[in-house]
């Protein structure tokens, strides 16, 4: 298992994520809310992602169901990671923001198809 490190752009809120077998579940998601946000995001079990720095900094947003949630930091709008709405004992995470990642060795990007269930986020 090694650790990475992920900021938002300002670098107000900070976090590692423990990684057993790389970056997993990388995807996007075609809900009405992650096709607007635009990113590509991992998946990871809830106790292998911990905020290490301004959990302060962080906004919450809910919508639909309410069982996701958002995370963003209130300083620069960044999104972070977010708890998944169909497997809630994950995040998911923002994968341009660990640090020096490229983006472009990435494979192959899954699809979530969070549009087709019932317009609630992935
Ligand atoms: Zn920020």
């Amino acid at each position: 298992m090694h650790t990475v490190k992920g900021t938002c752009h300002c670098k107000a809120v900070e976090f590692e994520v423990d990684l057993i077998d790389g970056h997993q579940n990388i995807r996007r998601c075609n809900c009405s809310m992650c096709s607007r946000r635009g990113a590509i995001m991992a998946g990871v079990t809830l106790d292998r992602l911990r905020i290490t720095r301004g959990e302060d900094k962080l906004s919450l947003y809910q919508w639909n169901t309410k069982i996701a949630k958002h995370w963003f930091c209130s300083v620069c709008g960044i999104y972070t990671h977010h708890q998944r709405r169909s497997v809630p004992t994950e995040y998911g995470y923002n994968l341009a923001c660990i640090e020096g990642i490229d983006l472009a060795m990435i494979g192959e990007i899954g699809a979530s198809n969070g549009a087709a269930q019932t317009l609630v986020a992935s």
